[in-house]
């Protein structure tokens, strides 16, 4: 989450009034099947829609979940599909969603040995855009005990296995094992140059966000870039750009996790405070005045960004 600071009504305003012109985005992380969705869903795909929102990525984290991820797709399409016979375009709802299946770290107690055997059989069975979101997290002591890591570290490697081995790009959830997880993806061989691949969420230093563009994975740009305070990743980030150029960057919501700062209110509800796919403009507003690149242009290069590391042609249309 961004932290406990809310924006002012008038920070608000100025914010939306600077997001007066819609730009196509790719949302490349989403938990949109998650059950906070339910009781709207259908709504906030139409606001994504409307605030330019083209294509998002469904996330995996448990394998119990994986056959929810694509009932939601099948709703999110079916709803596009449906609407596209419409004859009154500001009626239209062109939104696609993608599946990534993946193993996340900090669940790895959940996770069994046959879940890997299932999660292989399904990439061959359904091939899913991607695999993700897989990685290490040592955020909590829990997930620091030996045993707990080597376990995250095993179901890391055989499911970059499992991407090398079907040619998928990976979701990276990586969280203080900065250091650990670049010396698996090195001994792996995975090469995202070749398959693509997302640092999702990213969290590190300059030195760390370096290291992820060097070996070709772009760098997701959450909700956290909107809060002023973030100043450690709005540097990494800058560091980034300097030396390998706005080429590095994708943006995500993570919802319903990761709000951005002006869309918190100070009344405390999950339907208040959850994040939505519609809110990903103001990840974007927020990185084009960090690195003063304007809106269109950086839309534009995002876009291609997305398509570069997810290994679709995706068309771009304004
Ligand atoms: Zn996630």
């Amino acid at each position: 989450m961004c932290g406990n600071e809310s924006a002012t009504m008038a920070e608000r305003i100025y914010a939306r009034e600077a997001l007066k012109n819609i730009y196509p985005l790719i949302d490349t992380h989403t938990h949109f099947d998650a059950p906070v969705f339910d009781t709207d869903r259908r709504q906030q795909v139409e606001q994504a829609y409307s605030q330019g929102v083209c294509h998002l990525v469904l996330v995996g984290y448990l394998y119990h979940y994986f056959d929810r991820m694509y009932d939601t797709q099948d709703s999110i399409n079916e709803l596009s599909q449906s609407s596209a016979t419409k004859a009154n375009n500001q009626d239209k709802c062109n939104v696609t969603a993608h599946i990534a299946l993946g193993l996340h770290p900090f669940y790895i107690e959940q996770h069994t040995y046959d879940h890997l055997i299932q999660l292989e059989q399904m990439v061959i069975e359904r091939r899913p855009l991607a695999i993700g979101e897989i990685g290490l997290d040592t955020f909590t002591d829990a997930m620091k005990q030996p045993d707990v890591f080597v376990k995250q570290k095993r179901f890391f490697a055989a499911q970059l296995d499992i991407a090398v081995a079907h040619r998928l790009p990976v979701m990276l959830h990586i969280r203080k094992a900065h250091a650990e997880a670049l010396a698996i993806l090195k001994a792996h061989k995975y090469d995202a140059h070749k398959l693509g691949g997302i640092a999702h969420s990213f969290s590190g230093g300059e030195q760390e966000a370096k290291a992820f563009v060097k070996l070709g994975f772009k760098l997701g740009i959450t909700g956290q870039i909107t809060n002023p305070n973030a100043k450690k990743l709005r540097r990494a980030i800058q560091v980034a750009v300097e030396s390998h150029g706005i080429e590095c960057l994708v943006i995500e919501t993570d919802c319903p996790d990761m709000t951005p700062i002006m869309c918190q209110t100070t009344d405390n509800t999950d339907s208040h405070n959850r994040n939505v796919p519609a809110n990903l403009p103001w990840v974007l507003a927020s990185l084009s005045e960090l690195l003063e690149i304007p809106h269109d242009k950086l839309a534009k290069q995002l876009w291609q960004n997305s398509c570069d590391a997810l290994k679709v042609d995706w068309a771009y249309s304004t």
